[in-house]
């Protein structure tokens, strides 16, 4: 029988990456990262990582320096929990827009393709269809479902969401959790599910359980968890991306409307020191239209 897989994303999923990594020494595990490798592995899952790492076809760092920092992540998992290997390492140094014209192309190895999964899956004879891909980026649940497997999206609070976690992704995860620990829980369910029920349902409604077994009170309670841990999931990415919109809310309009009110102020405040003039009434009149139009445009820049 082929045997399952975890395939892992690598940055910002078991190890923190802030940008581009390719410097073996600022190597640091993510919490539960070396526990949920050994776990995989103690479920009989193989254990690979598969990768983008674009920073070699933009000229930032070598596959060398990839493979190094690699080796500094075994290093440091096999530290914290000796039953913590990793398999295979899989990576995609390519990009469409690599500077390093060697590495420029829409290579199939390139998440959200699902080019590495099928790749392992070739060289260790695994069973994609019982297999998972555990990721912080929409780009990792696309490739696992496109590699036909179930996926898991990390959205861990604690970390940075990196530019491809805020990308929105057409195709929503199986689960969606905040530690890796809670994935790992969700596999290991899954596979109680499959070895005690001959005949599994790929995902059955929790009120379906019997209220007199207490196994199945408990599958109801963690399938329940989890549709919560989705929808909180979903929740949090939506309250990110309004975050970022309200960062960004410039307008011409706005700029505009800025303008315009400084200029109605200095008219008003020339009516001021003229009030005595023939001319106050056309003044005031001038300084009641600009701030009419500073209204306008303020009205505009809010439908932008
Ligand atoms: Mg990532």
């Amino acid at each position: 029988m082929k045997q399952p897989a975890i395939f892992f994303d690598r940055d910002n999923t078991l190890i923190a990456c802030d940008g581009y990594l390719g410097d073996p020494s600022k190597v640091v595990l993510l919490e539960g990262a070396a526990e949920a490798v050994a776990r995989a592995r103690q479920l009989g899952f193989a254990t690979i990582i598969v990768s983008n790492q674009s920073g070699v076809g933009r000229g930032l760092f070598a596959e060398e320096d990839v493979r190094a920092v690699n080796n500094r992540l075994d290093a440091l998992l096999a530290a914290d929990n000796s039953a913590a290997i990793i398999d295979r390492h899989e990576f995609c140094p390519f990009h469409p827009q690599a500077t390093v014209e060697a590495y420029r192309q829409d290579s199939d190895l390139r998440k959200p393709r699902p080019g590495m999964i099928l790749k392992a899956a070739e060289q260790l004879n695994l069973d994609l269809s019982r297999s998972w891909m555990i990721g912080d980026a929409p780009r990792d649940i696309e490739a696992g479902k496109a590699a036909g497997c179930r996926t898991i999206l990390l959205v861990d609070p604690a970390v940075e969401p990196s530019a491809a976690t805020r990308e929105s992704g057409p195709i929503a995860p199986d689960f969606t959790v905040n530690t890796l620990e809670k994935a790992m829980e969700i596999i290991e369910h899954d596979g109680r599910r499959e070895t005690t029920d001959p005949s599994p349902q790929p995902s059955p409604p929790a009120v379906e359980a019997a209220p007199d077994s207490p196994a199945r009170s408990t599958e109801a309670a963690i399938v329940s968890t989890a549709k919560l841990e989705n929808l909180a999931g979903e929740i949090l990415r939506e309250l990110r991306r309004r975050g970022e919109r309200d960062h960004s809310d410039f307008s011409v309009s706005k700029l505009m409307a800025g303008i315009v009110q400084i200029l109605a102020l200095a008219v008003l405040f020339y009516a001021y020191i003229n009030r005595n003039d023939a001319a106050l009434p056309a003044s005031l009149l001038l300084a009641i239209m600009l701030q009419t139009l500073t209204i306008a445009l303020l009205i505009m820049g809010r439908q932008k």
